[in-house]
């Protein structure tokens, strides 16, 4: 099985962290082209009988000038050529406003969009479930994966879950 994802999220959620501890399971990062798509590769895993490509989408936050309109057609054409979108997020009482725009971006994609709530290892139970449902509420996540990118928690679930979607 083989695959596209794209990691979608709000600064600060832990894409990053999340990206390196997938490394250090197995994986390879890959050099930067600028002016392909192929410039929004983070990231490959190679597990058994699967390759996963990790792609990152840079412009899908509201742009604050003319560059940033160029990024978001350039996060666009990611959510149209990727398989699966993880649109992470960290325990939150209430929608992040940050995470609100990049939601209503989501609509348009046409392909499972999975919700992982990240640093659940920082938070009670309680406040997973108040973010779950709040979340569920705003949008139809395919599946809900809380993990912790720091600790390592679920990263196998998520690899599998993501695997089982290809
Ligand atoms: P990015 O901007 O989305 O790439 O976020 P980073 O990966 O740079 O992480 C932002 C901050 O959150 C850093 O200080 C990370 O150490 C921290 N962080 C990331 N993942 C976790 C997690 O699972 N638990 C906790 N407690 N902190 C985390
Ligand atoms: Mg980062």
């Amino acid at each position: 099985k083989s695959g596209f994802v794209a990691i979608i999220g709000r600064p600060n959620v832990g894409k990053s962290t999340l990206l390196n501890r997938i490394i250090g399971e197995k994986l390879s990062i890959i050099s930067n082209k600028p002016q392909t798509t192929r410039n929004n590769i983070k990231a490959i895993y190679n597990g058994d009988n699967c390759q996963i490509v990790f792609l990152d989408t840079p412009g899908i936050h509201k742009p604050k000038h003319k560059l940033g309109e160029q990024m978001v057609n350039s996060a666009h054409s990611v959510l149209s050529e990727v398989d699966i979108v993880l649109f992470i997020t960290t325990p939150q009482e209430d929608i992040h406003p940050s995470d609100r725009h990049i939601i209503e971006k989501l609509r348009n994609a046409k392909v499972p969009v999975f919700l992982i709530i990240n640093k659940v290892d920082s938070v009670k139970k309680e406040e997973i479930a108040k973010t779950i449902e709040c979340y569920m509420k705003e949008f139809n996540f395919r599946e809900v994966i809380p993990i912790s990118a720091l600790k390592g928690n679920n990263m196998n679930t998520m690899l599998e879950v993501l695997k089982s979607n290809l």
